[in-house]
């Protein structure tokens, strides 16, 4: 045998060797299949026809429990891949229970986009949520018209695959949609107190106390009765906006006409005067059940009112830069005038018995005639008021003072200076309330200005 011959065989043994290794080099690199659920590896397992079938079975078979088609969160592949000892899998199915998300069709209750809890049906998850919105609509005048109906939070209904485990119960979504965060804070009525006092004392309007309680009638407030004084805060905040277009009387102006022959503080009404009539359209938002903002959008004058017009003497100033002297004050205009009025929200006639007269804080309030002081002090929703006696049964009173200048049993001019113009009891700004009574009973005040 020659040199040449032996190297060649030589050289066909180690090209076969070395395919041979290749071979089974490559045997043992494909001899696992990695899960990937989502990108991530989760574990090896040897066969790939094993897994899939498994994965298709433990489907089924949670699909016959609920009822529900299952199907996989997230994407799921079998890949090719190099055994690694440590991550092979035997048990099949704990990777299937382990790794692999699986859901049924079902919708996500999010608030602010964070995920709460899952339901199967949107419909009635809907009508739970109109249901807990529509207590906030009570109380409200059926005449007027609820534009939106909605929650502070962002909620959000989204359809989704959703795990077994999201899936809530629904007395517990009941439970969670009721939540307080905070319990109302209810207070029980004293000997002594009245719906105004007990505003007073926990710093609110009366309007407010009357909102939170409306079942109590303010005339009839007995001791031991509860109050609510404080609203429960909810989990769940209700933004109710609406309009409502009121029917109000529209004050009538006063012009004063200067006489030389009538005495100093005489006066004669040469026409008397007539309220007009205008529909008032406002807008409201109300939060929780509550008024948070109230704004007219819209007057229409029905009827014009007939200015009245009164002679007066000499020493009467009339008018004075941009104010007005309605004889008791010095004041801007008329904000709200005698008799009935509709409450825009409620839609509740309540009878205003004195003549509101928008004025500056602190501006004097002068007595309409010379009289007896029979009471100076705080009067509930009046706050600091005055009463004078003037005689004949006639009484005139001066309420919501920020200052009180008289006492009782004083005697007073016409004219003098008695306190002044405030916001305090039952107000929404500076006026002064003047009310005049005939006998106990009141009148309209324009008759006597
Ligand atoms: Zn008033």
């Amino acid at each position: 045998m020659g040199r040449k011959y032996r190297n060649r065989r030589l050289m066909a043994v180690a090209s076969m060797l070395v395919m041979v290794i290749t071979f089974f080099w490559y045997q043992s690199a494909v001899q696992a299949y990695e899960i990937v659920v989502d990108g991530k590896p989760v574990a090896q397992v040897k066969e790939r026809e094993e897994f899939l079938t498994a994965l298709e079975e433990y489907k089924e078979q949670l699909s016959k429990q609920s009822g529900y088609p299952v199907k996989e969160i997230g994407k799921i592949e079998v890949r090719e891949s190099k055994l690694d000892k440590q991550r092979l899998e035997n048990d099949i199915n704990k990777v299937i229970v382990k790794s692999v998300k699986l859901g049924t069709p079902g919708y996500r209750f999010k608030v602010d986009g964070k995920s709460l809890f899952a339901v199967r049906d949107k419909e009635k998850m809907e009508q739970l949520l109109e249901e807990y919105k529509s207590q906030y609509l009570t109380g409200i005048d059926e005449n007027a018209e609820i534009k939106s109906t909605d929650f502070k939070q962002k909620v959000e209904i989204e359809e989704a695959l959703v795990r077994p485990a999201e899936i809530w119960q629904w007395d517990r979504i009941k439970e969670l949609i009721y939540e307080k965060e905070r319990e109302a804070r209810i207070v029980e009525v004293d000997k002594g107190d009245n719906l105004w006092l007990i505003a007073r004392r926990y710093d609110m309007g009366l309007d407010e106390l009357e909102m939170l309680n409306p079942d109590i009638d303010p005339e009839k407030v007995f001791p031991g009765d509860k109050l609510v004084v404080k609203p429960f805060d909810p989990k769940f905040d209700v933004v109710v906006t609406l309009e409502n277009t009121i029917s109000e009387p529209v004050p009538f102006e006063t012009e004063y006409r200067k006489d030389d022959s009538l005495y100093r503080r005489q006066k004669i009404v040469v026409k008397p005067g007539v309220e007009g009539k205008q529909n008032v359209t406002y807008d409201i938002a109300m939060l929780n059940g509550l008024e948070s903002t109230m704004n007219v959008v819209n007057t229409q004058v029905l009827e014009e009112p007939v200015t009245r017009i009164v002679r007066v003497g000499t020493k009467q100033t009339v008018s004075r830069g941009g104010q007005r002297n309605y004889g008791v004050v010095q004041g801007r205009r008329v904000s709200s005038g005698y008799g009935w009025r509709t409450h825009p929200i409620t839609g509740r006639r309540s009878f205003h018995d004195g003549l509101d007269i928008a004025a500056r804080y602190g501006t004097g309030a002068f007595a309409y005639a010379e009289g007896k002081v029979t009471f100076a002090g705080w009067g509930g929703g009046y706050g600091r008021v005055i009463y004078i006696d003037h005689g004949n049964g006639l009484q005139t009173r001066y309420a919501h003072l920020s200052k009180i200048n008289v006492r009782v049993g004083e005697r007073v001019d016409t004219g003098e200076k008695i306190g002044a113009v405030g916001s305090t009891g039952n107000s929404t700004g500076s006026h002064l309330h003047f009310e005049v009574r005939q006998n106990g009973s009141t009148r309209n005040p324009w008759n006597y200005l």
